[in-house]
């Protein structure tokens, strides 16, 4: 590999090569100053003036981020909203004008230096992800305060189109970033979950970020190949490199069109077994793009977005008639509901919870459904009612225990009881199937199959709780594998564990969308993969491409290693034999409970 390479991760898939136009932004720099007594009134106008200044232009800004890219883009500009909200922060810094006498400015930037110094220190990859949007919302503030012109835009980006290179980028210069003048993004920082990401992604702009030494190796006007796909940057590439990277590129705008056409085709492995590949859905937005991608109906639909960041619980009617309208839209293929996956830091705002020592393993999902029954009442019977129009099924998030089970059982029939009484119309019964995403259900699977009518492995969680790594940690990432033979041996169990039971088995955890890691799934039998719309066509696609029995065969092989490395190696050097791994979209392996943390800010 020539020196001349970076490597980072490609999170925006695409091929372009052109000038790099380096640009730095910054913090402006605060004058130590202090006010006098008497201008203390003045100087607190001063910040409120200036944070409601600033909080109408990030609104005007996430109606461009609607337009331009969709509104679960527009979302992400939610974050900087609320942290011009937040009390701490605003708050905190009146105070210190107030106490210590400082300037308007200098108190929001050590009230910011102070998030960011925790945000930093903590081990939580959400959280710094979210480094670019105080950032952004840091930048806004100072400037207005230092009468400085707003910063809406990269100055003067080229007349000729260029690759922007830079240390890093907030969310809001990303989204002016136009594709008839960006070629693509590389930036020194960033991750796959961070909100330039995301954005570069939806506006189509090819990108790679954790490039480091980027700035040091690439100045203005060099020219650089940016590979989104293999994540990497080349500068100053030779005739034979530009040329093998256009190749590269064309034959990967061919796959796109593949993809696109084999989307809406039932999948099927080369030597005949059908495979289902549903969608997950986070959000109602994601319905239409589910529907267009091919999905064969919704093997997880979240409903936690019902609840969170609300003040009140959403209505049974509400519920009935959005649960109605997803179950509708796949033309009688099955949809999933998961019941409220509460708890941890996802609880309603009406909600009295206490605080718990290790939330990930406190009062969550089903156990608080269980609990509170009231809450929970309107979301079965909401269900229920759906399920009268479509072949609705719900799923309970969690499980560790048989009589978890039981007692949902018990308040479906219940509910479905009395809904009959009340002469409104719902369906007399309704399947209820369950998440294996912890150890104790993986183990007892044959146990859980017997009481329940299917199984869907989470294996996002199941991932977490068996090697008891926190999924969201970014300094354990690389301990955090599927293919560590633990959960392989749990996969291998609970597929055979639900095939004797007769129950239809799917795996719904991001593992699915990964091509390496759905050709094990296929291997071990699993004939139904759950994924984000995004990685719908990809994953059809990969089906096509292989042999339900190489798969077996590479399984087998799999489930003898010792490490998740050796897996890996395993599955990497199989599956290569029949698709082009570099070519695939680096988006299909985003974690889309980060991504959609990240989208909530
Ligand atoms: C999982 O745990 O794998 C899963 C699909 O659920 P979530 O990501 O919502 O926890
Ligand atoms: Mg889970």
């Amino acid at each position: 590999m020539p020196h001349r390479v970076i490597r980072g991760v490609g999170v925006s898939p695409g091929i372009a090569v052109g000038p790099a136009l380096v640009v730095r932004w910054g913090v402006p720099p605060v004058p130590e100053r202090t006010i006098a007594s008497g201008d203390v009134a003045g100087e607190l106008s001063r910040l409120r003036e200036a944070v409601a200044h600033v909080r109408e232009r990030v609104e005007r800004i996430r109606v461009r981020a609607e337009e331009r890219t969709g509104p679960e883009e527009a979302r992400i500009f939610d974050a900087q909203l609320l942290m011009l909200d937040d009390q701490d922060l605003v708050g905190g810094a009146e105070r210190l004008i107030r106490d210590n006498h400082f300037t308007a400015e200098r108190a929001f930037e050590l009230k910011v230096l102070e998030w960011r110094s925790l945000w930093s220190s903590q081990g939580n990859a959400v959280l710094r992800d979210r480094l670019p949007d105080l950032a952004d919302v840091e930048v806004r503030v100072l400037n207005h305060l230092l009468g400085l012109p707003e910063r809406d835009v990269v100055d003067a980006l080229p007349e000729v189109p260029t690759v922007i290179v830079a240390r890093d980028l907030t969310p809001s210069l990303t989204l002016q970033m136009d594709r008839s003048a960006v070629l693509a993004i590389a930036c020194e920082q960033g991750t796959r979950t961070s909100h330039a990401a995301i954005l570069a992604h939806s506006l189509g702009i090819p990108a790679v970020m954790g490039l480091q030494g980027l700035l040091e190796r690439v100045a203005s006007g060099d020219q650089v190949v940016v590979d989104g796909w293999a994540g990497s940057v080349l500068s100053r590439p030779t005739a034979a490199e530009i040329a093998a990277a256009e190749t590269r590129n064309r034959v990967r705008r061919q796959l796109d069109v593949e993809l696109v056409a084999g989307a809406t085709r039932a999948a099927a492995t080369s030597d005949g077994e059908a495979v289902r590949v549903r969608a997950n859905l986070d959000l109602p937005e994601e319905l239409e793009s589910a529907c267009r991608s091919g999905a064969d109906g919704v093997g997880l639909m979240r409903t936690e977005f019902l609840i969170v960041g609300r003040n009140r619980m959403p209505s049974e009617d509400e519920q009935a008639a959005l649960y109605r309208r997803v179950g509708e839209a796949f033309g009688g293929n099955d949809v999933i509901i998961r019941t409220y996956d509460i708890g941890g830091d996802k609880f309603p705002a009406s909600f009295r919870t206490p605080t718990e020592a290790n939330p990930f393993l406190g009062w969550r999902a089903i156990r608080v459904c269980l609990d509170e029954p009231e809450a929970f009442r309107p979301q079965i019977r909401a269900i229920l009612r759906a399920a009268a129009h479509a072949p609705i099924k719900l799923m309970i998030p969690l499980v560790t225990r048989i009589e978890e089970v039981e007692a949902t059982r018990e308040l479906v029939e219940k509910e479905a009881r009395a809904l009959k009484r009340s002469g409104i119309e719902a369906a007399t019964d309704v399947p209820v199937g369950i998440m294996v995403e912890t150890p104790a259900a993986a183990i007892i699977a044959d146990r859980l199959a017997e009481v329940s009518d299917f199984l869907s492995v989470g294996t996002n969680d199941l991932t977490q709780y068996t090697l008891a790594v926190d999924r969201s940690n970014a300094r354990l990432a690389s301990r955090y594998s599927p293919h560590h033979p633990a959960v392989l041996r749990l996969l291998r169990d609970i597929r055979e564990s639900a095939a004797a039971a007769g129950r239809e088995v799917s795996v719904c955890g991001e593992m699915a969308s990964e091509p390496e890691s759905a050709y094990i799934l296929l291997g071990l039998g699993y004939r139904v993969l759950s994924v984000a719309p995004p990685s719908l066509p990809q994953t059809k696609w990969l089906v096509g491409r292989v042999s339900a029995r190489a798969a077996a065969d590479c399984a087998r092989e799999v489930l003898q290693q010792r490490t998740a490395k050796e897996a890996t190696e395993v599955v990497h050097r199989a599956l290569s034999e029949h698709v082009d791994l570099g070519l695939l979209d680096p988006a299909a392996r985003l974690p889309s409970r980060r991504r959609r943390s990240s989208l909530r800010g």
